[in-house]
């Protein structure tokens, strides 16, 4: 089984999976293998220093959704792939949706576009379901801004209020286009709550 989260920045994706995680190796009676992306493998993670770092401000939008795709794969044949083959419950942090938001729309390359480059980067594997942490673009900034001290600074941070509403519009038309894969989780409420809601949404499309 493969699940993805996604979510706009700040949406607190990274909190509630650290959360979840313990609370699905106990419901559920499979290996779970947790990972997140861009990264996940040692050459996908030196794509995503690359991608991120502050300094590579002269960094085309074409070269950085190439470098998405890249990361994505090899992420994809060093860990998804073995962890599905062996039937674990493999939960990703972000997947080719994300490249859809961001590269697609919010960066202005188009979805169909970004669609091509990532279905030769992923044979078109697909998540069985994607948990999609909704929040208000004006919320998600509030949190990473309440949370710098302990975030990593990366370069999308320095993106202005549209953008990040771009994103989650982008999210929002996904949702509704694949109503069978994607389902929305309010993230505007505490942790706990949000990691609730995802053991509700897993349990009812996995029931244990
Ligand atoms: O998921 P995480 O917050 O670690 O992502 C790191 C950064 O990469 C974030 O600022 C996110 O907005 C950005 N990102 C992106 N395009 C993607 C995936 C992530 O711009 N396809
Ligand atoms: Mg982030």
């Amino acid at each position: 089984i493969f699940i993805t989260v996604e979510g706009p920045d700040g949406a607190g994706k990274t909190s509630v999976l650290r959360e979840l995680l313990p609370l699905l190796e106990s419901t559920i009676k499979m290996n779970v293998v947790a990972t997140r992306e861009p990264g996940g493998s040692r050459i996908a993670e030196e794509i995503r220093e690359l991608i991120l770092n502050p300094q590579n401000t002269e960094m085309d939008i074409r070269t950085e959704a190439l470098l998405y795709a890249a990361a994505r794969r090899q992420h994809l044949i060093e860990r998804i792939n073995p962890a599905l083959a062996k039937d674990a419950l493999v939960i990703c942090d972000r997947f080719v949706d994300s490249s859809l938001a961001y590269q697609g729309a919010a960066r202005g390359i188009g979805i169909s576009e970004v669609a091509a480059i990532n279905h030769f980067a992923t044979d078109g594997v697909t998540p069985d379901l994607t948990l999609y942490l909704d929040v208000e673009a004006s919320v998600g900034i509030e949190r990473i801004n309440r949370n710098k001290e302990t975030r990593q600074f990366d370069r999308l941070d320095q993106e202005k209020l549209e953008f990040h509403e771009a994103v989650r519009a982008a999210y929002l038309t996904l949702v509704a286009e694949n109503p069978a894969r994607i389902t929305l989780i309010d993230a505007s409420g505490t942790i706990e709550e949000v990691v609730a809601a995802c053991l509700d949404q897993i349990k009812r499309v996995f029931p244990t």
